[in-house]
């Protein structure tokens, strides 16, 4: 994921002094390979890697930060607002009935999502809602439209394969108006490969019921094609927004980025399931943590060079790299650390969202309430025993016990953690913060 590849990158650039032209290409080349990794159409991994060079050569690495911390930063703001930044709710200012028109291609979850837009608008914005079915050509998808607009608890407003979707289209309108809908989603036919029939066919859809919404539907599934897709329906309409649908699914995601860019309009809603109740308004910022495992690392790496004695972490790192030596004073320095970053909860809103989850189904204040006992327990044993674990048997894990006012159970669990934890460190070589941390925390 992007996130350990930037970590490493920090990792490695941490004792040099300027951003370069050879250091931003080391960095740009992991960011690259997550972006194609996530699915991301190559056009638009290339434009994305072109601005952050751009911005980071021109970049001053202020304060405290280093080249590679700067660098984190600009990836992350230049990510998130190729996203597009924060959350775009449906416009419905207009005369009403304020009209929705759905487009995208066959199976890309329009009549799906037509039902759940309807169940959204209603339990939402408390809205009076029509759906109506412009798709004559399968006549299994007017009548599938009319099912799930009963799930929605909206009104359907019927329509026969032998109409024009043109006149459906004022027919519906009209009705609308008549009963004083407030909001008008009209589904539409979908094709299986983009042609000019239908395109011509949503056209003039459009001119009909001149949409206040005209929005693009693509599943996430896609992949680097959505980009192809997107580029055609864009030139035919002027879309004013996605819904990028099927995020459930082992979707990589990438066709966000890659729609976005392509459309220029905001990615609005995500399908997450095939449940009327499976649709969230997308929220940009947390959508590129999901997709890239990017998590908040600009805040985390600003956390831990803020909350942590740099020369103590970098002596842990030196010890840890090279394996060896790692003993319970370096195991109760790194509970310390942990509790001055700003505690537990505070740090799991910072990590990529997947991991955050987990760690969130822990229950953090007893997390931190353990780290204190820990503390109390390391802080029982001699000098000698801190450094010399293996030293720690039964006779002195009792005085430990009865010092820190623990059961001995207590103490052959913190050692136990800490074998754990040093077998890790052994294995990570001074690597993977995110790791570490998904393990205390976690
Ligand atoms: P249309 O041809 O564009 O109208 O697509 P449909 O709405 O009929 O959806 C095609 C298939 O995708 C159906 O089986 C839907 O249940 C499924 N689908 C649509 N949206 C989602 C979603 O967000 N998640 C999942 N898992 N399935 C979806
Ligand atoms: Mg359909």
């Amino acid at each position: 994921a992007l996130s350990e590849r930037l970590s490493r990158i920090v990792k490695e650039m941490r004792g040099q002094a300027r951003i370069t032209e050879s250091n931003v290409s080391d960095m740009l080349r992991e960011v690259r390979m997550a972006l194609l990794e996530a699915d991301v159409a190559l056009p638009v991994v290339r434009d994305f890697i072109a601005r952050v060079k751009d911005k980071a050569l021109g970049a001053d690495v202020v304060g405290s930060l280093t080249p590679g911390q700067a660098l984190v930063g600009i990836v992350n703001r230049e990510l998130a607002a190729t996203m597009g930044e924060g959350v775009a709710d449906l416009n419905l200012a207009a005369q009403p009935p304020a009209v929705i028109l759905m487009a995208g291609l066959q199976g890309a979850g329009k009549t799906t999502t037509t039902a759940k837009l309807a169940r959204h608008l209603i339990e939402k914005r408390k809205k009076k809602v029509l759906t109506v079915s412009g798709d004559v050509y399968r006549p299994a998808a007017i009548e599938q439209l009319k099912t799930v607009t009963a799930q929605a608890g909206a009104e359907w407003f019927p329509s026969t394969p032998d109409q024009k979707p043109a006149d459906i289209a004022r027919a519906a309108l009209d009705h609308a108006r008549r009963h004083h809908f407030e909001v008008l989603l009209v589904d539409t036919a979908g094709r299986l490969a983009i042609d000019e029939a239908l395109m011509r066919e949503i056209q003039e859809l459009h001119a009909v019921l001149k949409p206040v919404e005209t929005l693009f539907v693509v599943d996430a599934m896609q992949g680097q094609d959505a980009v192809n897709t997107a580029k055609a329906f864009k030139e035919a309409l002027p879309l004013t927004g996605i819904v990028l649908t099927k995020l459930d699914g082992d979707a990589r995601g990438g066709a966000a980025l890659s729609v976005r860019s392509v459309t220029g309009v905001p990615i609005k809603f995500a399908g997450v399931s095939e449940k009327i109740d499976g649709l969230e308004v997308f929220d940009a910022d947390r959508h590129a943590q999901r997709v890239l495992g990017m998590g908040d690392i600009v805040a985390l790496v600003e956390q831990v060079t803020a909350g942590v004695d740099m020369a103590a972490a970098q002596k842990l790192a030196a010890k840890v790299k090279s394996g060896e030596g790692f003993d319970l004073e370096d195991f109760l320095e790194q509970l310390r650390q942990m509790k001055q970053m700003g505690g537990l909860s505070n740090l799991i809103d910072k990590l990529p969202a997947q991991l955050a989850a987990k760690a969130g189904e822990a229950d953090l204040s007893r997390a931190e309430k353990d780290i204190k006992r820990k503390e109390g327990i390391i802080c029982s044993m001699t000098p000698t025993e801190r450094r010399k674990p293996d030293l720690i048997k039964a006779t002195r894990k009792r005085r430990i016990a009865a010092g820190a006012g623990v059961h001995v159970q207590e103490v052959n669990r913190l050692l136990k953690e800490f074998e754990q934890m040093r077998d890790m460190m052994k294995k990570m070589k001074g690597g993977g913060l995110m790791k570490m941390m998904k393990r205390m925390g976690g």
